[in-house]
């Protein structure tokens, strides 16, 4: 039976082959979601030490942390962007297991993991995640796991305030909006680790800081550190 099914299914990919999600070519055997061309071309920031990378500019002097890095630059209307509205919007997990491995391979690499003890998603609010099936920076930390095994820390931290979209703020509406909305639901998850908070997109890192300022104040965290998916440069 099980046979039969493979046949069929590979029938089925051979008048329906999968595509990629970036250039929508055929994918050939072996590839997954991305074809070789377009893993390659990711707009990739590849800055994950260096000191003063655009990412750790973002944060510098707003509140304490370690490091700061993004996977690739998010330029709004370009399919790579439209990977990440696909992981929100369009119930594509898969898309964001394989981002988050990627990374994690990359992060891995570079060292810039060295002495990050667990992760923690953001946390979206349950009514959001509810209504989404699932928190994506949650899915992305679950492909930098895959490839790291790092532990994934989802019951430290919630979103207690039900916050409107963050598109279409200024960077002050934005840090108004996110202002004290997470609480602590687990303090000793966090006491003494070197914590990495997780975003798909940093903007203006307004959320990442509202969420960071919450662990710092209410848990003996070591430090923390930062990382996105993608990087929006304003
Ligand atoms: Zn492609």
């Amino acid at each position: 039976m099980n046979a039969i099914f493979e046949r069929l299914r590979e029938l089925f990919q051979l008048f329906f082959p999968e595509t990629c999600e970036v250039c929508g070519n055929s994918l050939r055997y072996g590839e997954h979601i991305l074809c070789t061309d377009c893993l390659l071309d990711v707009p990739k920031i590849h800055l994950h030490n260096l000191e003063h990378n655009p990412v750790e500019n973002i944060f510098a002097g707003q509140v304490p942390f370690v490091r700061a890095t993004s996977f690739f630059n998010y330029q709004k209307h370009t399919e790579y962007a439209h990977l990440v509205h696909k992981l929100k919007y369009r119930n594509r997990d898969d898309i964001g297991i394989l981002l988050g491995e990627l990374f994690g391979v990359e992060l891995q690499k570079s060292g810039f993991l060295s002495d990050i003890d667990a992760i923690v998603p953001i946390p979206l609010h349950r009514k959001r995640e509810r209504k989404r099936g699932y928190n994506q920076s949650r899915i992305l930390a679950e492909g930098i796991s895959n490839v790291t095994n790092i532990a994934i820390l989802d019951n430290a931290v919630i979103r207690a305030v039900h916050t409107q979209t963050q598109t279409r703020k200024s960077k002050e509406e934005r840090a108004k909006n996110v202002e004290g909305i997470f609480e602590i639901r687990d303090a000793s998850l966090l006491e003494g680790k070197h914590i990495l908070i997780l975003d798909d997109v940093i903007t203006t890192g307004a959320t990442c800081i509202s969420c960071a300022e919450t662990i710092l104040r209410q848990s003996n965290v070591k430090a923390v550190s930062f990382a996105s998916i993608a990087l929006a440069q304003r």
